[in-house]
Order: structure tokens, then C-alpha cells, then sequence
């Protein structure tokens, strides 16, 4: 009796152990280019700031290494790694949710779709681009935007969010109606969601205006869409389209983008937006902490970003808030002043510069700015747009150096890219481990298939 009794308080005690390693909801965060560095370096300036500020993900109890190569490169593109991330195979760049063999390969918000759940994409960049894409497309390039827009249309998600696709201008106000006709509702804007979502069966949700991308953090005002609201609306969204649960990826697109451009002001800034998104999850996680898993990673490192310059021990990461605007905001402010007769020598090209970026230039780096200011021909606007934005570019090189930051690439990177989770099944993912092992573990965690 006494054997029966222990025998069936272990099976108990086994299955109750199961059902608290099966997220109901899963949360998928890829900052995309975000390695190392671009965390340490938000933190670093969040502290600079308040010695009691932190990013909320580097607190999470379990953090692994990623390694991230690709098929063809060690150094991966977003299509490769996010076809990685999403489908847990390696494939060429440029690739999309297709091995090197040409057969389609399937993601974990798929397989979460099919078991039931409900499913988001989301990003800030456009929403066919290839991080976003790899979760639901399949095509041998990440150009064909056109297939890759009809694929979402087909997929069946609940929640799509981030920038409009990229699509044949022509045809736009077709596609958008074969998503209305495909049962998607379509809402522009925060509060256009929230009159919109009750009744809507499936939800696209972008800007007011069609546009691309987000802003940039640094950039955004308080009437932009921005990816902690769009995290709040999928929540919302998804939480009652299936009872079984969710599965929402959440993709911060523009650390990479401002990586590429090496404006180390701007990147910082995108890392504290999407840290804002996670802290959204994180307050949902508070609210069913045995029933949710956070998983916070980064598709690849972009730009080579070093905290530390030379053999200097200069690091003066504070330097950054002096910047007011991104670098390609400040070249759009240049040019259109320039354009409108308000920007009308270079002294008072100067004072913008200080006034914008801090900048206090020396001789030499007056020299500089002279010599792009003086290619600038009246009238031209392409040489005055091109100029104008090699200015910013140079004004942003200005406070990366003085901030003792460098950069190795315009381009990603091999480095490790970190993982940090918590909740329901986190412990899973710890050590180095593969970019392909995340899907596997999020879905011999989920139990998806
Ligand atoms: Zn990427």
C-alpha cells in the first residue's frame, strides 16, 4: 500500500513538474545586430545616468552564448540567422525559411499555430523584412519582397505589427485589401488598434501613416507607434484568440540598422526602446510566472562595436547624450535646411553641430566638415543631400571617438551574440549553444509538436 501510495506521489509530483515546464506563452525577443557590447554599453549609459538604472533583461536568472554563422559565411545575414532562429536550420545568406537544398523549412510560431496557439510577429522595421520574415516565408532570396508579403497574407498569424511592407508602390492599395479580404483588420496607429482589435479576428498594426520602419528611438515622439506598445497590443490580442496560449517574437530591428551606420548614440537608444518592450512582457510574465517564457537574443553582432579605443582607457560612454537626433534625422535636417536657405554658412553649420551632437570641433575636424560643406552646390540637390548626410556621418564618427567607442565593421560580425531568459522552462537554455538549438528548446519546452 505504502508503495503504491509513494509510487503515485511521484508520478504527481513528475507531472506537476511537466505541466510547470510547459510555457503557455512564449515570448521571443531578437534584438536585431545586438551583440554584447550594444547591452553592456545601454547599461553602461543607464547608469552614467542614475547608478540605479539597469536594462531590465540582464537581470534574467539563466544567460547563454549564441553562436550565429551561417551555411554559407561565418558571418550570418539577418535572412540566414533569423531562418536559424525561427526554423532552427542553417542556410545560405540571403536565404529565407529554405535550407540550402531548396526545400522549405518551417518556424516555431508555425508549429505554435498549429497546436493551437495564437501567433504574433512583430518588428520595427518592415514587416516582410527578413528577421519577421523568417518566421512565416519561404523564398531563396530575402529580396523578394513582393512573395514574401503574399506568404504573410497565407500564413494565418493573429498579430502582425512594425512597419508596412516593403511592396511594388503601384500595388499597394491592392495587397492591403487581399489582407482585408483574408480576414486581417488593418489599424494605423495605438488607438485606432484599440477601437479596432474587439472585433477584429486577425490584426495588422502599423503607424497612422504607411511608412517602413518606426523612428528611431531617439527620434520618436509621443504620437509614434512604438514597440512596447506594440508588445502591449499583442498581448491583448493574442491573450484571447486561443485559450492554449501564444506565441509572440518581438523583433528590435533598428540596433542594427543604427549599427550599420555606426552612431553609437542612436544604437544605445533603440537598445533602451526594445528593453521598454521587454519590460512590458516582463509584467505579464510577473503576472503568470509558471505559465510564460521570455527569451531575449539577437540574430547576429553588427558594426564590430568595441567599448574601448586604442591603447586608451578613455571609455566615457556619457558622452553619448549629448546627441540630440540620429545621424540620418540630423542629414535630413541639413539637407532640408540647407534647401530652405536656413542653413547658409558654415559657421552656423557648426553651430548646429554643437547644438545637436555636442560637438566642439578642433581645427582638424573643422577642416573636415569645411571641405564636405564647400562640395555642397547650390541648386543640386542630390550633392546637397549626399553631403549633407556624409556631414552627419562624419558628426556621428565625431561622437563615437570621443566617447571612446570604436567600430571594426559597417557590417555584422561572428561574434557571440548573448540569450538571457526567464520563466517556464529558462534553465533550458544556458552554456554556448547553437542559434538553431533556440527553436528546438522553445519547442521541447512549449511542446508545440
Ligand atoms: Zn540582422
Amino acid at each position: 500500500m505504502k508503495k503504491i501510495f509513494s509510487t503515485a506521489l511521484l508520478l504527481l509530483i513528475v507531472a506537476i513538474a511537466a505541466t510547470a515546464q510547459s510555457p503557455k506563452y512564449v515570448f521571443y525577443f531578437i534584438g536585431d545586430g545586438m551583440g554584447p557590447s550594444h547591452v553592456w554599453g545601454a547599461e553602461l549609459l543607464l547608469k552614467e545616468l542614475d547608478s540605479k538604472r539597469r536594462l531590465s533583461f540582464t537581470e534574467f536568472p539563466t544567460t547563454a552564448f549564441v553562436t550565429t554563422f551561417s551555411a554559407s559565411n561565418g558571418v550570418t545575414d539577418s535572412a540566414a540567422s533569423g531562418t536559424a532562429l525561427a526554423t532552427g536550420n542553417k542556410t545560405n545568406n540571403g536565404w529565407l525559411g529554405m535550407t540550402p537544398d531548396g526545400q522549405p523549412c518551417y518556424s516555431v510560431a508555425k508549429w505554435a499555430k498549429d497546436a493551437g496557439y495564437a501567433v504574433g510577429v512583430s518588428t520595427t522595421v518592415p514587416i516582410n523584412h527578413a528577421t519577421p520574415g523568417a518566421f512565416y516565408a519561404h523564398q531563396n532570396s530575402r529580396n523578394n519582397y513582393n512573395e514574401i508579403a503574399e506568404e504573410m497574407r497565407t500564413s494565418g498569424y493573429d498579430f502582425f505589427a512594425g512597419g508596412d511592407p516593403i511592396y511594388d508602390e503601384n500595388r499597394r492599395a491592392e495587397l492591403y485589401k487581399t489582407y482585408e479580404k483574408s480576414g486581417y483588420t488593418i489599424a494605423r496607429g495605438y488607438r485606432d488598434f484599440c477601437n479596432k482589435s474587439k472585433d477584429a479576428a486577425r490584426i495588422m498594426l502599423y503607424q497612422k501613416d504607411i511608412a517602413t520602419q518606426l523612428p528611431y528611438a531617439i527620434d520618436q515622439n509621443d504620437n509614434d507607434l512604438n514597440l512596447a506598445q506594440i508588445t502591449e497590443a499583442g498581448i491583448e490580442f493574442l491573450s484571447r484568440k486561443s485559450n492554449k496560449g501564444f506565441f509572440f517574437m518581438i523583433e528590435g530591428g533598428k540596433i542594427d540598422y543604427a549599427s550599420h551606420s555606426n552612431d553609437a548614440a542612436t544604437v544605445m537608444h533603440e537598445v533602451e526602446d526594445f528593453d521598454a518592450a521587454i519590460r512590458v512582457a516582463l509584467e505579464f510574465y510577473n503576472n503568470h510566472p509558471d505559465e510564460t517564457l521570455i527569451i531575449v537574443t539577437a540574430d547576429h553582432e553588427t558594426g564590430g562595436l568595441v567599448l574601448g579605443y586604442r591603447s586608451n582607457y578613455t571609455l566615457s560612454i556619457k558622452r553619448l547624450e549629448a546627441q540630440k537626433c540620429s545621424e540620418e534625422k540630423l542629414g535630413n535636417i541639413l539637407d532640408e535646411m540647407y534647401g530652405n536657405k536656413k542653413l547658409n554658412s558654415c559657421n552656423e553649420l557648426m553651430a548646429l553641430l554643437e547644438q545637436m551632437m555636442g560637438i566642439k570641433a578642433d581645427e582638424k575636424q573643422r577642416e573636415e566638415i569645411s571641405r564636405l560643406y564647400s562640395k555642397v552646390v547650390d541648386g543640386d540637390k542630390e550633392q546637397s543631400r549626399k553631403y549633407m548626410h556624409r556631414i552627419a556621418n562624419y558628426a556621428s564618427e565625431i561622437v563615437s571617438q570621443e566617447s571612446a567607442i570604436s567600430w571594426a565593421s559597417g557590417n555584422h560580425s561572428a561574434a557571440f551574440v548573448p540569450l538571457f531568459a526567464i520563466g517556464a522552462g529558462a534553465e533550458r537554455f544556458n552554456g554556448v549553444i547553437d542559434n538553431t538549438d533556440i527553436p528546438k528548446r522553445i519547442n521541447s519546452i512549449a511542446e508545440y509538436k
